[in-house]
Formats: C-alpha cells, structure tokens, sequence
C-alpha cells in the first residue's frame, strides 16, 4: 500500500525576527511532533540579513527555505511607518509567493499556509491552492483580543482612540486607555492603521489561530478568544515557543563562555530586541548608569538614533560601528565587569545561562516569554510596536 507522504505546510514570516524566532520554533514541533515537513517562504526588501540567515540555516533538514526577490519599496514616504512595510512586503510579493507555492503543491502533500500577524494577504493563494490558511500570532492573548475586537471598536469609535475618555474594554482584559494600545492604531489616518485593520478584519477567515501565549500567563483574555461565536475561528494557545536548544548561540559563544566565568545570577543582560534602539542621550546615560551601578553586565550595542526606537527593526544590524558611540574610556573602564556585544548575541541562551540574573529589556513579547520560561526578573523599558513608549507620538523620539 502506498502510505501518503506526510503533510507539508508552507510557513510566511513577515519581516522582524520576533516574528521568524517564534515561527521557527512552531515549525520544530510540527517536524518533531507531528512528522510534518515544512518549507518556509520569505519576503525580502533586499539581501536577507545575517540574524535571519543563521536562524534558517540552524533548522533541522525536513524545514526548507527560500528568499522571495525583493519588493520595491521607492514608492514609500520616509514616513511609512514600520507595520505599513512589513503588510506590503507580503501583498508585494503575493506573485512570486504563487511562483514558489506552485511546485511545492503539485510534490508534497501540501495542506496549510501559516502567516503571522501582517501577512493574510497571502490566504489569496492559498485559497487558489485549496489549502487551508492559519494564522500565527507571535505576541500577546490580549493583543489578539484587540486584533479580533478592533473591527467592532473602528465602527463604534469615530474620533482617534487616545481622545476617548473611558479607558478600552478590550475582551476578556483589563481596560486600557486608548493612549496606551498600540502604535499603528494611534493615528486612525495612517497608513499602518488601515494595514492593522485590514489584516484584523482577514483573521475571521483563517481556519485557526495559533497564539504564543498559555493560559496561566493570560487567562483572561485567552477564555474571551476561545468563546464561541460565529465566523471567529478556533484559537489555540500554544506558547510559551521559545527557543531551548543549547547549540544555538554558536555564533555567539564568546559572550556565552564570558558567562560561564561569573558568579551565579550576577549579570544584569541589556538589549532591546531586534529593532530597538536608544537615542545618543540614552545610549550615553545607559553607559553612565551602567558604570556607577558597578554591577556586572552584557550589553546589546546598537548605533544610536535620534529619530526612531526601531531603526534596525528590518535588519537587525547598525550600520556603522555601535562601539564607537559609547562615551570615552567607558569599554576600558567597565572592562571585566561588562561585556559589550555589537548588534546581536544569543539572547535564549544568555537568559537560560545561570550567571544571567535580571533583563533590562525592551519588552518584545518574545523577549518577555524567554524571561518568563527562565524565571528572569525584568527591568522593563518599552520603546515601540505594541509595547508603549513613553511617548504617546508613535515612532518620535521627544
Ligand atoms: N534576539 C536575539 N539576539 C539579540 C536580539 C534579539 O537572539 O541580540 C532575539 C530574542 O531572543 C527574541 C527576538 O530576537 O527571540 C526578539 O523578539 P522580541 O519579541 O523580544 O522583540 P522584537 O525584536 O520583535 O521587537
């Protein structure tokens, strides 16, 4: 009897690595779990950048992978914000999705299209394909539940959210002003809200939506998403997916082995994900505070950036020297102590090492969930997308 060849899932991750980590991780378990191969198909606005490779190149063999061409992105406004890119990154390359989709469907037994939060433009082709399209939501229940509920508040609501004066009752989660939800639905005119409400409206017809949340973490907003109604489909919870494997930060062994010579829960780890980034001012007061707290510490250094907090959101990587920013003497004077790393280090590993013993963060989501799962404490300093920086002009500094 000819046995059917296990069931092949094409996986879109929109640009940022909170989104291609987290979805990795999803697709581990599919292959390990549940005998599925997977291939994972991904935009680009350009050459991918080195995060990027070395996540994709570290996955086990039954996951594949191929970069899409580059989108066109010289019709945009400076402006754009990041959320209107990242939408338009998938809707740009919905014609060579088709072109890498095509092979795949007539070899394998392909049966699902997964996208994470801003890519359901490509359930197009996967209902042409006659696959089943599913979301992965790689942030917070409560999130969700504002993605799920946002068509409902944009009817109900007519003047910008953070001029109402009751707070948001978002379903299932404590009520929150209007302030306080997330950048892209700060100004109702922008782009990037229309691109929120777009994909909002699309989840209604996925097939299911997997979200890296549990139960205990956020019950309730996780019980309003699985209440029944019509035309929501299923959610399921199924983090906390976050990245357990050793071996992983080869590239990054240094700061890893650096680790391994400090005392047991001494080091304060400083990094703000894979975009964020400080203004000259906080880069400079960051190094100060760090030095006069004479606590030991390893710091994620990025170039500073007067204007945004997400500069290198698509690539992960400053472009010039982020060391040369420092203030004078500082890597001689903290030298034993700290340890400073350019643009990326293995963020899981260092927060599952032993001698890591708080987390001056950002605030990701995926970030806060390989705390959570190591029993971190956080020192939290939010700077952009759904975490709230102290600035209610979304994407200026002030
Ligand atoms: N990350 C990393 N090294 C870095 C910076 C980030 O490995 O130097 C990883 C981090 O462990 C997390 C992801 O990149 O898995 C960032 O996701 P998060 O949701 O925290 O923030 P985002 O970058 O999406 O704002």
């Amino acid at each position: 009897e000819n046995q059917p060849p296990p069931p092949h899932i094409v996986i879109i991750p929109s640009p940022g690595m909170g989104h291609l980590i987290p979805l990795s991780e999803f697709a581990k378990r599919l292959v390990h779990h549940h005998n599925f191969s997977i291939t994972f198909i991904v935009p680009t606005d350009g050459p991918p950048s080195k995060a990027q490779k070395s996540v994709l190149k570290q996955l086990p063999e039954r996951i594949s992978h191929v970069f899409l061409p580059p989108v066109n992105f010289d019709d945009l406004p400076e402006t754009s914000m990041i959320e209107t890119r990242i939408s338009l990154m998938v809707t740009r390359s919905l014609s060579s999705l088709r072109d890498a989709m095509r092979p795949l469907a007539e070899s394998s037994n392909l049966v699902a299209l997964v996208v994470d939060l801003f890519g359901t433009d490509a359930f197009l082709v996967a209902r042409e394909m006659n696959i089943s399209p599913y979301v992965f939501f790689p942030s917070t229940a409560m999130n969700l539940s504002l993605f799920l509920y946002l068509p409902t508040l944009d009817k109900a609501v007519s003047c910008e959210y953070r001029d109402l004066t009751e707070p948001v009752q978002i379903p299932g989660c404590i009520p929150i002003h209007g302030r306080d939800l997330l950048d892209p639905v700060q100004d109702r005119k922008d782009e990037a809200y229309k691109w929120v409400l777009h994909n909002a409206n699309m989840y209604r017809s996925a097939e299911g939506i997997m979200v890296n949340s549990f139960i205990d973490l956020e019950p309730g907003a996780i019980k309003a998403l699985q209440e029944v109604e019509p035309g929501k489909p299923p959610i399921y919870p199924i983090g906390p997916l976050i990245n357990m494997d050793p071996s992983s930060g080869v590239d990054g062994s240094e700061c890893l082995k650096w680790l391994d010579d400090q005392p047991h829960g001494s080091v304060l780890f400083v990094s703000f994900g894979s975009g964020g980034t400080l203004s000259s001012e906080q880069l400079n007061e960051l190094a100060l505070g760090l030095d006069m707290s004479e606590q030991r510490f390893l710091w994620v250094v990025r170039s500073p950036n007067d204007q945004a907090a997400n500069a290198t959101y698509f690539s992960a990587q400053s472009i010039s020297d982020p060391l040369s920013f420092l203030p004078k003497g500082f890597l001689e004077k903290t030298k034993g102590k700290g340890l400073v790393v350019p643009n990326w280090a293995p963020q899981a590993q260092i927060l599952s090492h032993g001698s890591t013993g708080g987390f001056l963060t950002h605030c990701g989501w995926n970030s806060t969930l390989e705390s959570v799962v190591n029993g971190i404490p956080l020192i939290t300093w939010p700077l952009y997308a759904e975490q709230k920086n102290e600035c209610s002009d979304a994407n200026t500094r002030c």
